[in-house]
């Protein structure tokens, strides 16, 4: 059994974070469940209490300073020192580069890399005390590109610099940086695509499912198991490793 340690999971009300928030609490682990909306985190929260584990309700705007520092020294009080963070709250603005605007280029801009910036930092200053740590940024297989996507894919990217980066900054405190890019996984953000492309969910599950080596799509708990071993001590020599969970090869 491990330690049992406070994490953070951003953007945890639904989908890939709630699938994180909910292994990490199965793991033994405290658990910060962070969204926009603290009232929509109490569901992750109330299922988490009832299989006996521990949680608590945060909200908070990733993209804005005080409020992360705000909501990172609220779990620090009531559930103890974050040592483990993962960086998933996410946004999609999708449109072609001419019709994008730069209200949607920032919009993304600044949930994805602002927010990480922003929790990373307030959470490294526990990570360094402790001497202990476990850092995972959500990517994306639209790093490598992806039409319609040039402010996401670009976020995507950033997110793999960050990691990389926060891995040779961070190592000597022991902590450890590494990133997931999960290509489709079903959840309200790729349901949302279906519908701008006019497309039902089911049909685009099954046309995307065809064109991935497992012949499925990926759920929110294949990136919660992959995040389980990242963030778990015997994970404590992978850092600075960008991670595809795709079904399939990607480069
Ligand atoms: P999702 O279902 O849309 O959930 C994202 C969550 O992030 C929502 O609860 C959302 O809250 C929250 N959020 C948005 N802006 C925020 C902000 N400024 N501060 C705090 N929380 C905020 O998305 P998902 O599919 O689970 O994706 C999770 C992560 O995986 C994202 O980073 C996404 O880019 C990445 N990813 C997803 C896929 C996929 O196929 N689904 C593939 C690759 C990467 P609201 O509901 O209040 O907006």
């Amino acid at each position: 059994m491990s330690v049992q340690r406070t994490a953070i999971v951003s953007g945890a009300a639904r989908g890939i974070g709630a699938a994180v928030a909910r292994r990490f609490a199965a793991d033994g682990h405290r658990v910060g469940v962070l969204d926009l909306d603290e009232s929509a985190c109490q569901v992750v929260v109330e299922e988490i209490t009832a299989a006996g584990g521990s949680a608590l309700a945060v909200g908070a705007d990733v993209s804005d300073a005080e409020q992360v520092d705000a909501a990172v020294a609220r779990v620090a009080q009531e559930l103890g020192a974050p040592t483990i963070l993962v960086n998933n709250a996410g946004i999609i603005r999708d449109n072609l580069l001419f019709k994008m605007s730069v209200e949607d280029w920032d919009a993304v801009m600044g949930v994805h890399l602002r927010g990480a910036f922003n929790l990373c930092k307030a959470v490294q200053a526990y990570q360094t005390v402790e001497k202990y740590g476990r850092v995972v940024n959500l990517s994306s297989t639209s790093a490598l590109g992806n039409r319609g996507q040039v402010n996401y894919s670009a976020a995507k990217a950033g997110m793999q610099g960050l990691t990389k980066t926060l891995a040779i900054e961070l190592g000597r405190f022991g902590v450890t940086a590494n990133a997931i890019a999960p290509g489709f996984i079903q959840t309200e953000m790729t349901a949302a695509t279906a519908e701008r492309v006019g497309v039902g969910f089911e049909d685009f599950i099954a046309y995307a499912a065809k064109e991935i080596p497992v012949q499925r799509v990926g759920q929110p708990e294949d990136i919660a198991a992959t995040a389980s071993f990242l963030c778990s001590e015997e994970a404590g020599f992978v850092s600075g490793q960008v991670i595809y969970v795709a079904g399939g090869p990607k480069d």
